[in-house]
């Protein structure tokens, strides 16, 4: 797994989403494979669902949308510095990653205030 995926991995999980890990499995007839979210389901290799990519930075707002605190998540953003908007759209739209990158270090911290 790659840090990028790690990283989508864990925004997955902290977001309630669920994160397939697919094992591999061997028939007489070819590899299948399964997930915990299919039990004992197995599956092709080309019917596997994607795990989401979160390349679009939309797709992360999206999901931090849907909580409570999500008005607490965008003041984080800006807590250190007051962003203008070309500055947010530069550090966290533009730069590959950063929205998702901020996103998980914030769920991190705001889980282990529990
Ligand atoms: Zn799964």
């Amino acid at each position: 797994m790659t840090d990028r995926e790690q990283l989508c991995k864990e925004f997955t999980e902290l977001t309630g989403g669920h994160w397939h890990e697919w094992r591999i499995h061997y028939t007489p007839n070819g590899s299948k494979f399964y997930c915990r979210c299919h039990s004992d389901i197995y599956l092709e290799a080309m019917e596997l669902p994607d795990n989401p990519t979160y390349e679009n930075p939309a797709d992360v707002l999206k999901a931090m949308m849907k909580r409570d605190d999500y008005d607490d998540f965008l003041r984080e953003l800006q807590k250190n510095h007051w962003l203008e908007i070309e500055e947010f759209i530069e550090k966290y739209i533009i730069e590959p990653g950063a929205l998702l990158k901020a996103a998980v270090e914030w769920l991190k911290a705001e889980a282990a205030k529990d």
